[in-house]
């Protein structure tokens, strides 16, 4: 073996070994953001982080949470739509009643979780207070405790921003399928919202189509449906809410067909 060829072993020898310090350094850098994404957050914002403890198996319970200003007669419309799609998937679906909007978020605790890039509009629009989701969620999940309930989707009419995606504000609604639980945001599904004339009738087909399509996710998965007219299908904009039908597009019905064969429902 000439010199060359020897010193060519020996580069290749410390090639291997600093890859494998490499590696090494990656896998701790990894452990330690972790420590350091624990310090700081509450117990409750940890447990959003982890998977929920319990598996749900179906049928089981939803329960629907007011939380804002909605008419009584809401309630069974929502609740005879979702059973008429959903139905086999649920014993029941209760009303876990109205709680008050500016009630229901401790005020300090919740300006911790707006982000720092809305301060700024916020200062501008002192009367708007965008919601990020997590905190919904993070409600939803004590109430889950708290009334014995497996899923529940909330309706509110305080604006909702993602607490997972930066770029989404005014969300319509989000899931959030480690805990099953859902919201929906009727704040801009209001024609009002958009300086036109009110439409209670307009109103609730919206409130409809957005909580079978957030009940949807937590059935069916986090996947949106590329069919416009599907109630799955992602709409960023109310005209889409609008064009959209209430019903699940044949493919989306065969994917729950398949969950009620898992569940033998
Ligand atoms: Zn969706
Ligand atoms: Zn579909």
């Amino acid at each position: 073996m000439n010199r060359y060829e020897k010193y060519k072993r020996k580069i290749k020898r410390y090639y291997h070994s600093i890859s494998r310090y490499k590696l090494k350094l990656k896998r701790k850098v990894l452990k330690l953001r972790n420590i350091i994404l624990e310090i700081g957050i509450s117990k409750d914002e940890f447990n959003l982080m982890t998977p929920s403890a319990k598996a749900i198996s179906y049928p089981c319970h939803l329960g629907i949470l007011f939380i804002g200003d909605f008419q009584d007669n809401l309630f069974p419309i929502i609740r005879r739509h979702l059973l008429g799609i959903y139905g086999p998937f649920f014993y029941e679906i209760h009303d876990l009643g109205k709680k008050d909007s500016l009630q229901s978020f401790p005020g300090d605790s919740f300006k911790k979780g707006i982000k720092r890039e809305l301060k700024e509009e916020q200062n501008a629009i002192r009367s708007l207070n965008l919601h990020p989701t997590k905190k919904f969620h993070q409600l939803l999940i004590e109430k889950q405790k708290q009334d014995n309930i497996d899923v529940i989707l909330a309706i509110t009419d305080l604006p909702l921003y993602s607490s997972y995606d930066k770029q989404i504000i005014f969300l319509f609604g989000e899931a959030n399928l480690k805990h099953y639980c859902s919201v929906v945001s009727s704040f801009n599904l209001k024609e009002a919202f958009y300086e036109r004339r009110q439409n209670p009738h307009l109103f609730e087909q919206r409130i409809i189509k957005e909580s079978i399509h957030e009940v949807g996710h937590l059935l069916l998965g986090r996947e949106h449906c590329q069919n416009e007219f599907c109630v799955m299908t992602y709409s960023t904009e109310i005209e889409g809410i609008d064009r959209k039908s209430p019903h699940l597009c044949k493919m989306c019905f065969d994917k729950l067909h398949s969950r009620r064969v898992k569940y033998n429902l």
